[in-house]
């Protein structure tokens, strides 16, 4: 059996596609681009890769991002007054705030992330929108959650009636796509570090997604043959030794490694997902999804505020 590859980059520049269109008629009504603030704090390669792909994908819709940045050594009560600020000063002209995580140790994430106003929560991560989201009302629905609903539905995948396992339990991501997978009627569990008997766990999921952040945990045994496979996990491996762990039977991929010095992989074993009916590949499947997803809840917030 070869399964089938879900690519969310294609489904991604798709949305996007679409999002212009969006983009022009609001820019028309409103008389401004739909406007996106990111929160970038300290000097995290990983955080200003994403940051940077975010402004990159602003553009290529039409959304006008702007990047403010704060230092490392900020503390909790400047991040507030950072994000307080930027949307008391740019009352009306903003649409949605985003801040990149993580934040530095020193600060309390929850306290920065709820700073940010509700209406303007383009993350979805505010208690009011994680309210909503659960009660099967949402507003803002966190973008990795909302980027795989949208490609199983895109794929054809039923949901309704069939064994979803999630493994991960963050607000961030595990908990949204449970909450998903549930209201679009699979039958969930939510499996973490403390569950018991995890393989057996994931084996029984017709649908198995993976948001842990350990590379290639998921190994092939913990996969039905046929379940479609998720794989949110976006792991940097810069060991050599353990590149040569999991890819030892991928000359290609370790000739890669040899080259770049790092290599990114998921959470699921690439090289043990042959037996599944479909699976997305890392990079190439989630990622852009999320992405893209961000560019459709701001857009989705300019156009309530130009109706409002
Ligand atoms: P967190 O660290 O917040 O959560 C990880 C979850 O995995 C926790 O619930 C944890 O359980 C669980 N876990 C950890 N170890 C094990 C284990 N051995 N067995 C079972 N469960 C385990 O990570 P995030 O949810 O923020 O992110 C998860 C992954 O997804 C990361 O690789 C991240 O980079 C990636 N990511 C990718 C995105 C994308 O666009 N593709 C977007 C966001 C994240 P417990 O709660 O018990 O500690």
């Amino acid at each position: 059996m070869t399964a089938t590859l879900l690519d969310g980059k294609a489904l991604a520049a798709t949305i996007e596609a679409s999002l212009r269109d969006e983009v022009d008629a609001v820019t028309t009504a409103s008389g401004r681009p739909p406007r996106l603030v990111v929160v970038l704090v300290g000097d995290v390669a990983a955080s200003a890769s994403y940051v940077t792909a975010k402004a990159r994908a602003a553009a290529r819709v039409g959304i006008d991002a702007e990047v403010v940045r704060a230092p490392g050594s900020a503390d909790t009560a400047a991040l507030v007054g950072l994000v307080r600020g930027i949307a008391r000063g740019d009352q009306g002209a903003v649409d949605g705030i985003l801040v990149q995580l993580p934040l530095p140790r020193q600060v309390d994430t929850t306290a920065v992330l709820d700073a940010v106003p509700a209406d303007l929560d383009v993350d979805g991560f505010h208690p009011e929108n994680a309210g909503l989201l659960s009660q099967g009302r949402p507003r803002f629905i966190p973008c990795t959650a909302a980027g795989v609903q949208r490609l199983l539905v895109d794929a054809g995948i039923p949901t309704a009636g069939r064994r979803a396992v999630i493994v991960g339990r963050s607000d961030i991501v595990g908990k949204p796509m449970a909450l998903m997978l549930l209201h679009a009627n699979a039958t969930v569990t939510i499996c973490h570090s403390r569950t018991a008997g995890l393989e057996d766990e994931c084996r029984r999921a017709d649908i198995l997604v993976a948001a842990i952040g350990r590379p290639a945990f998921i190994r092939g045994s913990f996969i039905k043959p046929g379940a479609v496979v998720i794989d949110v996990g976006i792991n940097r491996i810069v060991d050599r030794a353990e590149a040569g762990r999991i890819f030892a039977a991928d000359s290609e991929r370790l000739a890669r490694f040899d080259e770049k010095g790092s290599l990114v992989t998921g959470d699921v074993h690439p090289l043990e997902v042959a037996h599944a009916a479909a699976f997305t590949p890392v990079p190439g499947g989630v990622g852009p999804l999320t992405i893209a997803m961000l560019m459709a809840n701001t857009v989705a917030s300019a156009e309530k505020r130009c109706s409002a």
